[in-house]
């Protein structure tokens, strides 16, 4: 069923600033909202400082969200 968002399968994460898949960005965010434990998330992804305020103003995040 096509939705009004197209879903890309990989996007661009700017925590890695590497390609993540869809599935995987999907995840980091419900750590992020605190639905998933902060300890399962891969150091790499915190790295940066700000990282959970990077991922709470993500543009990738339309995606994650479309799909809730
Ligand atoms: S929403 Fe979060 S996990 Fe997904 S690409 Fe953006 S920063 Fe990465």
């Amino acid at each position: 069923m096509a939705g009004d968002v197209e879903y890309p399968s990989r996007v661009m994460c700017p925590l890695i600033d590497e390609m993540l898949s869809a599935g995987d960005c999907v995840a980091v965010t419900d750590i992020t909202d605190g639905f998933i434990k902060e300890r399962v998330l891969q150091d790499r992804f915190k790295e940066k400082e700000n990282w959970r305020e990077i991922c709470e103003h993500c543009e990738n995040r339309k995606y994650a969200d479309d799909e809730a």
